[in-house]
């Protein structure tokens, strides 16, 4: 605790810092124990401090964008987490949108609609931010952002500013560069194309109301917990609902009664109960049917579980 205090008061960013964040209060699962450190920079050059900050006293780091796609354990996480949400500009210049990697995705894509800009419509209501949604290729409704990234500006741990420009073989399923490659994406330019802000705005308001008519927005979770197989022939949701797990629950995590692909915090579940929930799905389908799902949501933190 006195290293944290001390790490704490030899760094110099616009920002936020505190000891002892409860990461519960910034994933949208509503749990997670404390980080040792957690920053929350405003500016670029502020997480290039933190990074080499980091660097030079050999301090782990964690970069959390919404917080919508991990599970942070009831431990907490060890170091310093980077909070991206602190890096929020937003401009549009011709078709071209350039976004702080902090804002909320959907933010991003209302800014484009209002700017009668086409291409980021399709994400519109999706939790997460810029950054988690590059660094996801976030997908849904048949398209992906890979479709509108024109260029990622990345600072890599030490502190050095790269611009990277996506190609197509570095891009998948849920799969981008950015899984292998560490460092902070501070800023994202997406090529979009002109559309009429009333048509944009109709298909939006229609994936909205879709998200909601599944249950996304009723409890806390983290969307789709695996990812989906086309050789399994069905999606997970529906393989997990063949097996009668709907409605399974331990402590107070439960999956969802309106999609079984997502598990729910009804109030009181622990990052524990959230896991073990995962981990009794994913066997269960296992035993009875042999597929392997993959986990989309990631494990993030100090875990008893992983303890040898
Ligand atoms: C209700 C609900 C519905 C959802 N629906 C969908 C859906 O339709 N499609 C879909 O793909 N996902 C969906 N998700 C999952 C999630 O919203 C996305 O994966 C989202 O893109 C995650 O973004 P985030 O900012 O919350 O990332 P986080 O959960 O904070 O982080 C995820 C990963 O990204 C890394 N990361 C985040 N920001 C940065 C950055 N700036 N630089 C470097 N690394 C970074 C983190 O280190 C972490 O490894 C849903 C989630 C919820 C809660």
């Amino acid at each position: 605790m006195c290293r944290l205090s001390e790490w704490a008061g030899k760094i110099n960013i616009a920002g936020e810092l505190r000891t002892e964040e409860p990461l519960s209060l910034h994933t949208t699962f509503r749990v997670g124990g404390p980080a040792d450190l957690y920053a929350r920079p405003k500016h670029e050059q502020d997480v290039a401090e933190l990074l080499r900050f980091a660097a030079e006293h050999d301090i782990p780091h964690f970069v959390l964008g919404g917080g919508s796609n991990i599970l942070v354990s009831d431990l907490g996480i060890r170091g310093l987490v980077i909070d991206t949400t602190g890096l929020r500009h937003c401009a549009a210049s011709d078709t071209t949108l350039n976004v702080g990697t902090g804002l909320p995705i959907s933010e991003a894509s209302a800014f484009a609609a209002e700017a009668g800009l086409g291409g980021l419509d399709f994400i519109y209501s999706m939790p997460g931010s810029v950054g988690g949604a590059v660094w996801m290729n976030a997908r849904c409704y048949d398209s992906e952002i890979y479709d509108v990234l024109s260029s990622v500006t990345l600072i890599e741990p030490g502190g050095r500013r790269v611009v990277y420009t996506p190609r197509p073989e570095d891009f998948g399923y849920k799969r981008s560069p950015f899984m292998e490659r560490p460092g902070v994406m501070t800023s994202v330019s997406f090529a979009l194309h002109r559309a009429s802000r009333d048509d944009l705005w109709h298909r939006m308001r229609e994936h909205e109301a879709d998200r909601r008519s599944k249950g996304h927005f009723a409890a806390p979770c983290a969307g789709s917990v695996f990812k989906n197989n086309r050789s399994f022939g069905r999606p997970s949701g529906a393989i997990i609902d063949g097996l009668g797990l709907r409605g399974l629950q331990r402590g107070g995590a439960r999956v969802s009664d309106l999609h079984a692909n997502i598990i729910v915090n009804t109030g009181t579940a622990t990052a524990t109960d959230i896991r073990a929930v995962i981990e009794h799905v994913h066997r269960e389908v296992k035993r009875r049917l042999g597929h392997e799902l993959e986990r989309e949501v990631l494990y993030v933190g100090q875990w008893a579980e992983d303890r040898p």
